[in-house]
């Protein structure tokens, strides 16, 4: 069997898979929490902003996460590298269409797009756009363990809660 069959077959609760996932956190719980996310398909695509070790890097291919580094922008003129993966190549290829080589940008149309991309509610997109950080209904664990905003009286993030919870909470036993 090839080494790209076995990880596609990589099941998440694998010893195997399981002992990625261990030494991801070890570089940052975050990346893991994301890459544990995108792995099980509950965010399509997740970017990591902050600069990436080659180890780390590795330790996502090996958890049969598809990655790109793509160089962005900031307002000063300064190249920053961000790191995104998916299981999805059309995923990656979108993102890289999109964002490869652009300054970085918060306006309302990129929101949406990123919002598809990273699987957030439309309903909390837009929300978050026309009200940053309006209350909602979640407990403060409830919004902690989210990358979006819930829209106040959210019909889809209730139904995300629990996966979400599901792998957080492994993540912080393992
Ligand atoms: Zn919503």
């Amino acid at each position: 069997m090839s080494k790209q069959c076995r990880e596609g077959d990589l099941r998440p609760d694998s010893p195997e898979f399981q002992g990625y996932l261990h030494s991801l956190k070890k570089i940052d719980f975050e990346l893991a929490y994301l890459a544990a996310l995108t792995r099980e398909g509950i965010k399509p695509l997740s970017r990591w902003e902050k600069p990436l070790v080659d180890e780390g890097l590795e330790l996502l291919q090996q958890m049969g996460l598809l990655t790109k580094q793509v160089r962005r922008t900031v307002k000063t003129g300064k190249e920053i590298v961000e790191t995104i993966f998916s299981r999805t190549p059309a995923y990656i290829q979108m993102y890289e269409q999109t964002f490869g080589n652009t300054p970085i940008d918060k306006s309302a149309r990129t929101q949406r797009f990123e919002g598809f991309l990273f699987g957030y509610p439309p309903c909390c997109v837009n929300h978050y756009i026309r009200k940053p950080y309006a209350p909602n209904n979640l407990t403060e664990q409830e919004q902690k363990i989210l990358f979006h905003w819930a829209c106040r009286d959210c019909k889809i993030t209730p139904a995300l809660l629990p996966a979400y919870k599901r792998i957080y909470d492994s993540l912080d036993r393992c």
